[in-house]
């Protein structure tokens, strides 16, 4: 059974899922696969879904005080500017923050350099009940380090596997796995970057870098190519975002996971006690 909301034409879980063969350079960035309706509408369905994602966040938070081990991790892969403060702060913000394990990747410390490159991500799992979010992820170490050659071929190519067999063990013990790769075309994305250099209160978001890793695009679609088509598994799936329209972008991503939380078969934990007489027990208190 599905309560997907009427606009939904597909099932993003479906319909956005990377299927092997799959270009990315064929990704359309402003397209909205599967869904028919526009951004006039969408905050409506936004607001619905933010209550049923919570819904089934604080079922799964209420799970793990009760001992359940499970949780869920979503990776947010995605170029400057493709959103993925958005979906944190729009999507998995209308979850209780409790029950949340927001984790942002960037260039490794020095203490992080000295460690595998997985010690810093193993340490951001979420425990049980818990839904971990990655800004930015192990991933980086076959993209940005891919394309910039921060370390040998040698020492890159291995680390498909080693993520695949990573995740597997994850998925094993217990993590629903959801990774969106995000993708904004380089217009919308040059209007963005636009956008922070002229309004001082985006200053902060606006790294003369972007600028660097922007004329790298084919390198990066390459890279992002090479991901999806090695790392995507049935275990711990790719879904390809395209980030264009954020109101898009958060709306998918918002449905895959509640598609997720819905797969782990989720229900309220019974009482620990017994509550006719804790009731009565509360009426004499
Ligand atoms: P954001 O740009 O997402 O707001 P930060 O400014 O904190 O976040 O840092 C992101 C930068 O860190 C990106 O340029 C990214 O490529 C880089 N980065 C992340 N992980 C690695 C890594 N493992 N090796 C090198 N650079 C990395």
């Amino acid at each position: 059974m599905t309560d997907l909301p009427s606009q939904w034409t597909h099932e993003p879980r479906k319909i956005l899922k990377f299927h092997p063969g799959s270009k990315v350079a064929d990704v359309d960035p402003n397209s909205t696969p599967g869904y028919t309706g526009d951004k006039d509408g969408s905050e409506e369905v936004q607001a619905e879904r933010n209550e049923r994602f919570a819904g089934l966040q604080e079922m799964l938070y209420a799970n793990g005080k009760s001992g359940d081990n499970r949780s869920l991790l979503l990776v947010l892969q995605g170029m400057d500017t493709a959103g993925k403060g958005g979906i944190v702060k729009h999507v998995v913000g209308a979850g209780d923050p409790m029950g949340i394990r927001y984790t942002g990747f960037g260039v490794p410390t020095e203490e992080e350099r000295a460690h595998h490159y997985l010690w810093r991500i193993r340490k951001a799992l979420p425990p049980g009940g818990h839904v971990g979010v990655f800004d930015r992820s192990h991933y980086e170490d076959v993209l940005v380090v891919r394309v910039h050659e921060l370390v040998p071929q040698d020492v890159w190519e291995p680390r498909y596997d080693e993520i695949n067999a990573f995740e597997k063990e994850l998925a094993d013990s217990g993590t629903t796995i959801v990774k969106c790769a995000m993708f904004v075309s380089l217009d919308e994305q040059k209007r963005r970057l636009a956008e922070r250099l002229d309004r001082s209160d985006k200053y902060w978001k606006f790294n003369p870098a972007d600028i660097d890793e922007r004329l790298r695009w084919p390198d990066y679609q390459e890279a992002y190519q090479a991901v999806l088509d090695r790392t995507s598994t049935d275990h711990a799936p790719w879904f390809v975002i395209p980030c264009d329209k954020k109101w898009y972008a958060r709306l998918a991503i918002n449905e895959l996971l509640i598609e997720a939380l819905k797969g782990m078969g989720l229900s309220w934990p019974p009482a620990g006690f017994d509550v006719e007489e804790q009731k009565k027990r509360l009426a004499q208190a």
